[in-house]
């Protein structure tokens, strides 16, 4: 099953991130960028201990004190197929003010990191659906809308890899209901 929007510029999937064949996978990390449950969990597992080692250094180097809300830094993907990893740090819903701009920039700005690296194909995790608590919907709105605007500057390919079939069937109603969908 798939759903592309936009003539193909991304591709809706239901899947596991971490098999994804692309240029980038995004992690929705927390702020150590240390690790932690969910899809930054199956991250950790699948790359090996390496990106472990390399987060240690990149929060020693660049975050010494975590990396914010919305920003993004990049690792190799070391035993993933993917050849990278851009962490960021979705907001937690019940503890963030402006919490729709903070996970518009997660998006915008790994769509922009991702596309700096020279990336064709990028991969996002639902950031902040799980344990973060953002409603789907409303997250699903702001994925379209910034991926719009952010297509129209870059030139990438992104795929939405939602982990359960349910969270890929509602983004798909919300797609073909805003008329975004092929
Ligand atoms: P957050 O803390 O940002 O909410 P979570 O990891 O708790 O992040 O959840 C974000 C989304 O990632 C959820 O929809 C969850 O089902 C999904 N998820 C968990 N594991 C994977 C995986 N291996 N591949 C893709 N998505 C995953």
């Amino acid at each position: 099953m798939s759903l592309t929007l936009w003539a193909g510029r991304v591709d809706v999937v239901s899947g596991d991130i971490t098999r994804l064949d692309v240029d980038a996978i995004v992690n929705a990390a927390n702020h150590s960028l240390m690790g932690g449950g969910g899809v930054d969990g199956a991250i950790y597992r699948a790359a090996g201990p390496a990106l472990k080692r390399a987060c240690r250094a990149l929060r020693e180097t660049h975050w010494p004190d975590g990396l914010p809300d919305g920003e993004v830094a990049l690792t190799e993907g070391f035993e993933l197929p993917a050849r990278y990893v851009i962490h960021t740090v979705g907001p937690v819903y019940a503890k963030t003010r402006d919490k729709s701009h903070l996970l518009a920039n997660c998006y915008r700005n790994a769509v922009a990191l991702a596309a700096e690296t020279g990336c064709r194909r990028i991969a996002f995790p639902a950031i902040s659906t799980g344990v973060y608590g953002y409603p789907f919907d409303d997250a699903a709105h702001i994925v379209i809308d910034t991926l719009h605007d952010a297509l129209a500057i870059h030139d990438l390919r992104v795929t939405l890899c939602f982990f359960s079939e349910r969270d890929y069937q509602a983004f798909a109603e919300i797609a073909m209901r805003r008329g975004v969908a092929d």
